[in-house]
C-alpha cells in the first residue's frame, strides 16, 4: 500500500530557507529598477504623503484627469500592477515563470454599479480564464464579487429576508455571471479564487461561493473561498465549511488571508454600535491564521489551501507542517501567494526551494485599479509597517550591489 501525505513515515526535514537572501529576492530587477523601487518605497514610508495622496488619487480617478495617469503609471502602478491588459501582463508573467513563480490573474474592477459594467467584468474574467488555460504558469484567476454585483444589493441580501421582484431578478443575473465564470474555469482546467470583502456583504459572497464549490469541486478544486482570519468568527466558519463540504461530498478550496479592511471594519462597528467583528489584536489574528493554516494542511486530502500572506512566520508554519506531514513541496493542494511588487524575499526564495508559489498579478486600466493601489499604500503604512519591511529589504539589496560594484572596481584597478 502506498503512503499518502499525512503519513508520518513520509516526514522529512524542512529545508532551511534564508528569507533575508535579497540577492535571490531581487534577481529579476536591474540596478535601475532596484533604484526606482527604493525611491518609491521611501516615498510610501511617509504616512503623511500616503494620507494626503489617497483622496487626491480618488479625485483624479473620478474626473479621469489625464495628466495624473502617467504619474501613477510610472510609480505605484508599475510597482504593484502587472499591466493594463492581459497581453500587457505577458512580460511580467514570463519574468516570474523564469524563476518558477506562478501567476494568479486579478482583474482590478471593483465598486461597479451598472449591469453593463458587471457584464464587462464577467467577460474580462472569462477572457482571463482563456488566457490562463493557454499557459502552464497561470493556474488561477481571481475574481471580486463587487465587480460583478451591486454592493447595495449584496448588502440588502445579507440584511433582509424579503427581496423585491427587481432585486430577485438582479440577484439571478449575479448568480448567472458567477456561474458562467466558474463553469468556464471548470471546463478549461483553471481555478477561481473569490476575494473576501467587507463583513457586511461577506455572508452573501460566502453563500454564492458555497453554491459554486458544491457544483464544481467534485473532482478537483475549481473554486476557492477566502477566509479573513482577522475576523473573530472565521476559524469556526472554516471548520464548519470543512464539515459541510465532507457531508455534501465535495472538496473545499480555502484561500487564507488576514484581511484588508481593518480600519473600515472597526470604524463602522463603532459608528453603528455593534460588536467589533475583528480580533482584538494582531497576536490573536496571527494565532487564528496559523491555526487555520495547520487545520487545512492536516486535512490536505480534502482541502486545497492557499497561504496568501507576507508574514514570514506563517510561511514557516506551512513549511514545517508540510515536512512533518510528509506533504511534498509541489503538492497541488498547496500554494503560497504574495502580491505583485511585495515580499519578493518570500516568493523567490520559496520558489528556489521548490515550493508552489504564485504572485497575485492585478491588471486593469490605471484609473480602474486606483482603489487597489490606495489599499496597498494605506494598509501597509498605517497599520502594519509592511512598507518599512519592504524598504529594509530593498535597502539591503541596494547596499549589497553597491559593495559588490566597489569590490569589482577595486579588483580591476589592482589588476
Ligand atoms: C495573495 C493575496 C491575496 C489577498 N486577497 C485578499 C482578499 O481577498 N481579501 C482581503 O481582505 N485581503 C486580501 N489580501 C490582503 C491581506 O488580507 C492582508 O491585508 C495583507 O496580506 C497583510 O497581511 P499579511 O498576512 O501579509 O501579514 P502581516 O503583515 O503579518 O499582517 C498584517 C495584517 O494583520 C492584521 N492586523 C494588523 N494589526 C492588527 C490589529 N491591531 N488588530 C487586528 N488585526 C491586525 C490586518 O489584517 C493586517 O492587514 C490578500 C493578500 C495576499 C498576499
Amino acid at each position: 500500500m502506498t503512503a499518502l501525505p499525512g503519513d508520518p513515515s513520509l516526514a522529512y526535514t524542512p529545508p532551511a530557507i534564508d528569507f533575508l537572501n535579497t540577492e535571490i529576492a531581487f534577481a529579476h530587477l536591474s540596478d535601475a529598477e532596484l533604484r526606482k523601487t527604493r525611491w518609491l518605497f521611501r516615498l510610501m514610508n511617509s504616512p503623511t504623503l500616503v494620507r494626503l495622496g489617497a483622496p487626491l488619487m480618488l479625485w483624479a480617478a473620478q474626473y479621469r484627469l489625464k495628466w495624473v495617469e502617467p504619474i501613477i503609471r510610472r510609480t505605484l502602478f508599475d510597482q504593484f500592477v502587472g499591466g493594463t491588459t492581459l497581453l500587457d501582463c505577458a512580460r511580467n508573467i514570463e519574468r516570474l515563470a523564469r524563476q518558477d513563480v506562478l501567476t494568479i490573474l486579478d482583474y482590478g474592477a471593483e465598486g461597479k454599479e451598472t449591469e453593463a459594467d458587471f457584464n464587462r467584468t464577467m467577460n474580462e474574467n472569462i477572457r482571463a480564464i482563456d488566457f490562463a488555460a493557454q499557459s502552464s504558469h497561470i493556474p488561477v484567476v481571481s475574481i471580486k464579487i463587487t465587480g460583478l454585483a451591486r454592493f447595495g444589493l449584496l448588502e440588502r441580501i445579507q440584511h433582509t429576508r424579503v427581496l423585491t421582484r427587481d432585486e430577485l431578478n438582479e440577484y439571478r443575473n449575479v448568480l448567472k455571471r458567477v456561474d458562467a465564470i466558474c463553469y468556464h474555469a471548470a471546463q478549461k482546467g483553471v481555478s477561481v479564487f473569490v476575494d473576501a470583502e467587507e463583513s457586511w456583504i461577506q455572508d452573501t459572497i460566502d453563500h454564492l461561493v458555497w453554491l459554486m464549490m458544491k457544483r464544481y469541486n467534485r473532482q478537483r478544486v475549481v473554486v476557492y473561498n477566502t477566509f479573513q482570519m482577522y475576523r473573530t468568527d472565521r476559524l469556526q466558519f472554516l471548520t464548519e465549511s470543512y464539515d459541510r463540504s465532507r457531508r455534501e461530498g465535495f472538496l473545499l478550496g480555502a484561500k487564507l488571508v488576514r484581511g484588508a479592511y481593518l480600519e473600515k471594519e472597526r470604524q463602522r462597528a463603532a459608528q453603528m454600535g455593534y460588536p467589533d467583528p475583528i480580533n482584538p489584536n494582531k497576536e490573536t489574528v496571527d494565532d487564528h491564521y496559523n491555526t487555520a493554516l495547520r487545520f487545512c494542511l492536516d486535512h490536505i486530502e480534502h482541502i486545497a489551501v492557499c497561504n496568501a500572506s507576507h508574514n514570514t512566520q506563517s510561511v514557516s508554519v506551512q513549511i514545517e507542517r508540510m515536512a512533518r506531514k510528509g506533504i511534498p513541496p509541489q503538492h497541488p493542494h498547496t500554494l503560497f501567494s504574495q502580491l505583485f511588487g511585495m515580499s519578493d524575499n518570500l516568493t523567490f526564495n520559496l520558489a528556489r526551494a521548490g515550493y508552489r508559489v504564485a504572485k497575485y498579478v492585478p491588471y486593469g486600466q490605471v484609473f480602474e485599479v486606483i482603489p487597489y493601489l490606495i489599499r496597498r499604500a494605506q494598509e501597509n503604512t498605517s497599520v502594519t509597517g509592511d512598507i518599512s519591511r519592504e524598504l529594509a529589504l530593498v535597502e539591503k539589496e541596494y547596499r549589497r550591489r553597491k559593495a559588490r560594484r566597489l569590490r569589482s572596481g577595486n579588483a580591476e584597478s589592482q589588476a
